[in-house]
């Protein structure tokens, strides 16, 4: 199942993406569910969609035109691991981490998967990072890995936008990655039975069509399972928090020459079995 938040920014509702090119309307099928937020993984969950798929009645409407938001309302957090392809982190110039490295981005910087990406003014180095995402689906504190993915709702892809002079420059990484609309999540949050097997997906990106990134989630040195148990061991995972599981090789900041977002670019970035968003740069 594929779910999806659509209208106006700010004024999403909660949806379920078909494959015939409607949305089934959840809030009007079931008023009690407001939104994908953390009430809803608590109280209802994928579970109580299933069943509400049984009978939709006619609470459908065509999903062609419509604006998606994130897929998931404003979670309590965003958490990042940085480094997590040896290959990138090494055209980064970065050690191999013998442990994750965490770091967040701003829930604030959340953007829809086809929303414009805003350069802020004093932008100068912009590029993207394709990555897989993981939605929390329950409270998970001190979960071991062979348990972790039961806590999982399911997946999402997020382009972590980052601009690298504020990265490198900031002692912190938070300024630079945390910028509004810097972080695009979506279109769906694919339900974990959809994705059975996550160390064998294609994650990519593209900018105006040609392929920058082009890796593969079986090569991240820390997989979802470990992250989560590294994670939950001092920090508790809200239901609605995601975790960015790191970028492959390829980003366009660590090319020679080196390829940049700008005003009038194009960026896509995608996971197979899990979607790809399209971005117009301004
Ligand atoms: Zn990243």
């Amino acid at each position: 199942m594929k779910l999806c938040r659509f209208g106006e920014k700010g004024k999403e509702r909660p949806g379920v993406w078909m494959e015939d090119g409607r949305i089934l309307d959840v809030r009007a099928l079931a008023f009690h569910i407001e939104d994908y937020n953390e009430h809803f993984f608590v109280n209802y969950g994928v579970e109580q969609l299933k069943l509400l798929l049984a009978d939709p009645g006619a609470n459908f409407i065509a999903a062609k035109g419509v604006r998606l938001g994130p897929p998931v309302a404003r979670p309590s957090k965003i958490i990042c691991v940085g480094a997590n392809y040896a290959d990138h982190a090494k055209e980064f110039g970065h050690e191999i981490p013998t442990e994750p490295i965490l770091f967040s981005k701003a829930t604030s910087a959340l953007n829809g998967p086809f929303d414009p990406i805003h350069l802020p003014v004093e932008s100068q180095v912009v590029d993207g990072e394709a990555e897989l995402a993981v939605v929390i689906g329950k409270r998970t504190s001190k979960v071991r890995k062979a348990e972790a993915l039961d806590y999982v709702a399911g997946y999402t892809v997020l382009n972590d936008v980052t601009e690298r002079i504020v990265q490198k420059a900031n002692g912190q990484w938070f300024r630079g990655k945390g910028f509004d609309s810097f972080c695009p999540l979506g279109p769906f949050l694919v339900t974990s039975d959809e994705v059975p097997v996550l160390g064998n997906l294609r994650v990519w990106q593209k900018h105006n069509g040609e392929v920058l990134q082009d890796g593969n989630s079986k090569d991240m040195m820390f997989d979802v399972p470990f992250l989560i148990e590294y994670i939950s061991q001092g920090m508790t995972l809200n239901p609605g928090d995601i975790i960015a599981t790191g970028t492959p090789s390829g980003i366009g900041s660590a090319r020679s020459p080196q390829v940049l977002l700008a005003a009038g670019d194009v960026v896509e970035v995608g996971v197979d079995r899990v979607g790809a968003q399209r971005s117009n740069v301004v």
